[in-house]
C-alpha cells in the first residue's frame, strides 16, 4: 500500500500525475458522453471554476463568520423557486445532489409527522412512490429508518398509477413521491393527479425534478407539451431540482423547496447536548466548502433567463433528432412517451449490453439499464447542449451495431451453461450473498479481485438474469472489493 511520501513532489509533478491518472476516465469533451456529464461550454466552465476557487477554503458551516455564503444560498433559492411556481412563503436549502435534496425531503417528511401526530412515535412510517422513484428514495427510507412502499407503474407509459398510489396509503404514510420527469424512462407523473390524493391523506407530496426541473420550463417556453409538476400545483410540499444537471453547474449542488417555512423547519438539525459549539445544520453537510455554491451562483448568473433558453433550445432539439434516429432503427423501441431529454430504448432482438460495449468500443458512452418490472432491459440516454450536434453521428453507429448485435440473452446462456449460474440461482436462498457464493459470480464474469471487465455485456446479461435484490448484494459486494487497493493501480 502506498504511504504518504516522506518528502513533498514539485508542483509541476503532481498535476502531471493527476493528468495521467485521468487518462482513462470517460473523454466527454468530444460530445460522445450520452451520460453522466452535463456540458455547456469551455466558457460556463471557467466561469464557474474562477467562483469555485474563489471559495475553496470557506467554510458554510458557520453563516457568522461566512455571511456571504449565506447570502449566496438565499439567492440560488430563490432563483430556484421563482423557476419553479414558488412565491413568498417558499423556503428552501442548497444542497449537495439530488440524494441529499431527498434525504431531507424524507427526513422533513418523517419529522413533521412525527411533531403533528404523536401517537405516530414508534411507529413504523411509510413513503409511498412509484417503482420508478430514483433509488435515493430507497436510500432514504433505509438511512432514515421508514418503509418504502413501491406501487406499479402504467406499463405503457411508465407514469405513476395514482389509484395504485392512493390503495397504498395507510395511517403510517407520511409522504407521496411523483417524478417530473423519471431518471429511467423521462416520464412525468401525474402529479395534478397526486397532489390531490397527498391532500385527501393529509400527507406531504414530494416531487422529484432533479433531473428535468430546471429545463421542463423552459421547454414549456419552447413550445414542448410540459404537464404541470411544480410548486403551483396544489398539494405539492416540496420539489428537488439538481443544479449539478440541467443548471451546467459543477457537481456538488441541488436545491429542496419546500411549500413554506413550517414544512422546512423539520428538514434542520440542531444540537447543543455536547461541550462544543451549538451545531445548527439545515442539510446533512456540516462543515462545507462554499465552492459549489458560488459556481452555481455565477453559473446561474452568467447564463440568465436567455442563455438558458438556449441551451434548452439545444436540448430539445437534439433530444427531439435523437428520438427521431431511434424510431428509425429497426429492433430499438423508445420505452413510454418520454417528456423531457432523457429517454430509454429496449430492443426484442439484440442484447442491449452488447449494444453499449461495442457503442463504447466506438467512442460513444451510453447507460445501460437492467429489466424490472415492466420495463425491459435497455439504453439510456441523455441529451445535453454538450453532445446534442453529435446526435446523428451516435445513431448512425447505432443502427450499425443494433444490425450486428448477438440476441439477448446470448450471453448469459454462455455463463449459465458453463458454470452453473443457473444452479446456483435455483437453489440459493433469500439473505445475503456469501463470500464463497460472490467469489463464483464475480470469477464467472471476469471481474474477481476488484477487477472491472473492458466489456460488460456478460455482467450485465448475468445481473439482468438475477432477482433485483441479488443484483444490489452482487454490486454492492463487488465495490467493496474495489475500493481497495489494486493491481491496476500500480504505475
Ligand atoms: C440524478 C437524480 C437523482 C439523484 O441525484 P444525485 O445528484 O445523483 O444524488 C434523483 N432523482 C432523479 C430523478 C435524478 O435524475
Amino acid at each position: 500500500m502506498p504511504a504518504m511520501p516522506r518528502t513533498g513532489t514539485p508542483k509541476e509533478e503532481i498535476l502531471a500525475a493527476l493528468d495521467a491518472y485521468r487518462a482513462r476516465d470517460v473523454r466527454w469533451r468530444e460530445g460522445g458522453v450520452f451520460a453522466h456529464v452535463y456540458d455547456a461550454g469551455r466558457e460556463v466552465e471557467e466561469v464557474a471554476r474562477e467562483a469555485y476557487v474563489r471559495y475553496l477554503t470557506s467554510n458554510g458551516l458557520d453563516p457568522t463568520a461566512f455571511p456571504s455564503l449565506r447570502r449566496l444560498e438565499v439567492e440560488v433559492v430563490a432563483m430556484a423557486a421563482a423557476h419553479l411556481g414558488g412565491d413568498g412563503r417558499t423556503a428552501g436549502s442548497f444542497t449537495s445532489g439530488g440524494t441529499e435534496s431527498i434525504l431531507l425531503a424524507v427526513k422533513a417528511a418523517r419529522d413533521g409527522a412525527l411533531r403533528a401526530r404523536p401517537e405516530l412515535r414508534g411507529a413504523r412510517l411509510e413513503i409511498v412512490a412509484p417503482v420508478t422513484a430514483h433509488a435515493a428514495f430507497h436510500k432514504a427510507a433505509h438511512y432514515l429508518g421508514l418503509d418504502l412502499v413501491t406501487t406499479e407503474v402504467d406499463p405503457r407509459t411508465f407514469t405513476a398509477d395514482p389509484g395504485a398510489m392512493r390503495a397504498a396509503i395507510t395511517p403510517r404514510t407520511v409522504l407521496l413521491v411523483g417524478s417530473a420527469p423519471s431518471w429511467p424512462h423521462g416520464a412525468i407523473d401525474p402529479i395534478p393527479e397526486l397532489g390531490r390524493i397527498a391532500l385527501e391523506a393529509g400527507v406531504r407530496l414530494h416531487v422529484d425534478a432533479c433531473v428535468g426541473g430546471f429545463l421542463l420550463p423552459y421547454f414549456r417556453r419552447l413550445g414542448a407539451t410540459v404537464p404541470e409538476f411544480d410548486l403551483r400545483v396544489p398539494g405539492v410540499t416540496s420539489i428537488s431540482m439538481d443544479l449539478h444537471k440541467y443548471a451546467f453547474v459543477p457537481k456538488g449542488a441541488s436545491v429542496i423547496l419546500h411549500r413554506d417555512r413550517a414544512l422546512r423547519r423539520p428538514q434542520l438539525f440542531g444540537c447543543a447536548r455536547w461541550p462544543g459549539y451549538i451545531v445548527v445544520n439545515p442539510t446533512v453537510q456540516s462543515s462545507k466548502s462554499g465552492g459549489p455554491v458560488a459556481a452555481a451562483w455565477a453559473v446561474m448568473r452568467f447564463l440568465g433567463d436567455e442563455g438558458y433558453l438556449e441551451l434548452a433550445r439545444r436540448t430539445l432539439e437534439g433530444a427531439r433528432r435523437l428520438r427521431r434516429g431511434i424510431e428509425g432503427i429497426p429492433g430499438l423501441r423508445i420505452l413510454g412517451e418520454p417528456a423531457f431529454a432523457v429517454l430509454a430504448a429496449a430492443s426484442e432482438r439484440a442484447s442491449v449490453f452488447h449494444v453499449v460495449d461495442e457503442m463504447k468500443a466506438r467512442g460513444w458512452e451510453l447507460q445501460a439499464q437492467l429489466a424490472f418490472g415492466a420495463s425491459p432491459a435497455n439504453i439510456h440516454f441523455i441529451v445535453t447542449p454538450g453532445n446534442a450536434h453529435r446526435v446523428d453521428a451516435m445513431t448512425a453507429d447505432l443502427a450499425t451495431v443494433v444490425a450486428a448485435a448477438p440476441a439477448r440473452g446470448a450471453a448469459v446462456e454462455n455463463v449459465a451453461r458453463g458454470a452453473a449460474t443457473a444452479d446456483l440461482l435455483a437453489t440459493r436462498g433469500a439473505g445475503p450473498i456469501d463470500d464463497a457464493e460472490l467469489g463464483r459470480l464475480l470469477a464467472l464474469v471476469g471481474a474477481s479481485g476488484g477487477r472491472i471487465p473492458e466489456r460488460l455485456a456478460e455482467v450485465q446479461e448475468l445481473l439482468d438474469a438475477l432477482p433485483p435484490e441479488l443484483r444490489g448484494e452482487l454490486v454492492t459486494a463487488f465495490f467493496d472489493e474495489l475500493y481497495m487497493p489494486g493491481d491496476g493501480d500500480a504505475p
